[in-house]
């Protein structure tokens, strides 16, 4: 059985804590408990880290590609191996249930051996130029890259944060969530394990404002790469900007699924009940807004309350679990202000509604409707396991309704209709569409959003072309 282990920064390549440091009480969502102390940096650590990090640039813009490929591969050999153990830390710290964890790890291994290939196919272009003349468009490595990640995904996002620009051949400094520190250390590990240099890849922990502020205040940071809410992505975009720094921003989003008279119900159903209460709804492209035609509505609604029922919530490690608690205290009271303020706006509560016992941070998965438009729930990210079921009557009105808001990460639509489909290809705004499908990601595909839901995106070669420039080189 896989104990919580102790924490610790890494800062080339030393594991780094106590010496007076602050401390952050990494807790159990579960019983609200305590794990472990995580050692927080303070500015010396910083501006180590940021010295480490840019010999570790120095060193690691001249690996070849095969060098990179052969770290990324033996990285994820080492998650599979390890695959339990992480999975295990990931659900202590963040309590989703263990087979999502167990699924994150394969997801990172599928993205390391994707970019491991990708690191060969960095190609450049030559242009057409008159004989005796030479015009090259080469890709470089952009520099050091800060990294937050944040805690939703303990496992998945911190290999995401880490993979690209050790692909790229740029060193990294990665600040993942104080709230699920252990999974992030351990990712980081796995890469230092496969003969990754020290001085590429670090990890600190650290007040966020303080940690940000430092790092995009040093000209040695070149990109920075940030997962969580609008409203501190736009922060962090400001002060990068006085560095000039390029950004990759995955944000907010407020998924919306447009189910049609025409469609297969019981599949959307069986689709979208999973997709709403995977992570208890802490995922930023889950399903949100349920925009649903008239003849279908009572059907769906109804039938998204027996879903939820039917979810088994309990401790993420005990078998049979669907549902673990939230991830941190913070959410269940914001799911509690949400609920509350749709139904005194008029919202009919169809399951759920309240928190769960009073240890640890479970919710009842729960199921809105007829909910009015100034509900602040229809404007406003919930990242909680509640599902909006409205009804609507016509395509026009529906699609209206899902491109009302300024978020626009993964949009999702069930229709059998073939013409309808292309249609909303086209004019659902959002970086990720699925139709008849949820599955919306994937190694090779690209990740991210477009309006508030940022900009730049993460996996496929867009994603490690994020971490690059191009330079342009002519011969006479
Ligand atoms: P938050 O907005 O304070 O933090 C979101 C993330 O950003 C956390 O990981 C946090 O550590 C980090 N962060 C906060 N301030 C920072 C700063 N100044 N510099 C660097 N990093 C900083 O709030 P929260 O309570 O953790 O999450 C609340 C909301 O954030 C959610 O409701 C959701 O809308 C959003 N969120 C989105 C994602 C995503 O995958 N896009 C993930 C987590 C949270």
């Amino acid at each position: 059985m896989t104990d919580y282990p102790s924490l610790h920064m890494i800062i080339d390549g030393e594991k780094v804590s106590g010496g007076g440091r602050r401390t952050f009480d990494v807790v159990n969502p579960v019983t609200g408990e305590t794990l472990a102390e995580l050692p927080l940096a303070d500015p010396a650590d910083l501006d180590r880290a940021l010295e480490v990090a840019e010999r570790g640039f120095r060193i690691w813009r001249k690996s070849t590609p095969q060098e990179r490929a052969h770290v990324l591969q033996g990285a994820a050999r080492l998650m599979v191996e390890r695959q339990e153990d992480i999975a295990r830390i990931a659900t202590m710290e963040e309590g989703k249930p263990l087979a999502e964890s167990r699924i994150e790890v394969m997801m990172n291994v599928g993205l390391f051996n994707f970019y491991a290939g990708e690191c060969s196919r960095l190609y450049g272009r030559e242009l057409v130029r008159p004989e005796g003349m030479r015009s090259t468009v080469r890709w470089e490595p952009v520099g050091p890259v800060a990294a937050f990640a944040p805690w939703n995904f303990p496992i998945g996002n911190p290999g995401r944060k880490l993979g690209a620009p050790v692909a790229a051949g740029c060193s990294v400094i990665l600040k993942s969530a104080e709230e699920t520190p252990a999974s992030a250390l351990a990712i980081l590990q796995c890469l230092l394990d496969a003969g990754l240099p020290k001085e590429v890849a670090q990890a600190v922990f650290g007040v966020p404002d303080e940690v940000s502020r430092h790092l995009l205040g040093s000209p040695i940071i070149r990109k920075l790469s940030f997962t969580g809410s609008t409203v501190v992505g736009k922060h962090l975009a400001k002060l990068a900007a006085d560095n000039m720094i390029r950004t990759t921003m995955e944000l907010g989003g407020h998924g919306p699924v447009l189910v049609f008279n025409d469609s297969d119900v019981d599949k959307a159903l069986a689709t979208a009940v999973g997709g709403k209460y995977r992570n208890c709804g802490q995922v930023c492209v889950s399903p949100t807004r349920f925009i649903v035609q008239e003849d279908v509505f009572e059907k769906f609604r109804d039938g998204f309350i027996e879903g939820a029922k039917a979810q088994v919530v309990g401790n993420g490690l005990e078998d049979g679990t669907t549902m673990g608690p939230m991830a941190n205290a913070r959410r269940p009271e914001a799911i509690d202000r949400f609920i509350a303020d749709a139904k005194d706006k008029g919202a009919k509560l169809g399951a759920g509604g309240k928190r769960i016992g009073n240890q640890g941070f479970f919710y009842e998965p729960s199921v809105i409707s007829e909910v009015p438009l100034d509900a602040e729930i229809m404007n406003e990210e919930p990242f909680g396991p509640v599902a909006i079921v409205n009804p609507y009557r016509t395509e026009e009105e529906m699609i209206a309704e899902a491109n009302r808001l300024p978020y626009g990460l993964a949009a999702y639509s069930w229709t059998n209709d073939v013409q309808r489909q292309r249609r909303l290809a086209d004019q659902l705004e959002a970086g990720m569409v699925g139709i008849n499908s949820h599955m919306i990601g994937g190694a090779d595909s690209p990740f991210g959003g477009v309006k508030w839901s940022g900009h730049g995106s993460e996996d496929g070669p867009e994603g490690v072309r994020a971490c690059m420039v191009t330079k342009a080189v002519h011969e006479g």
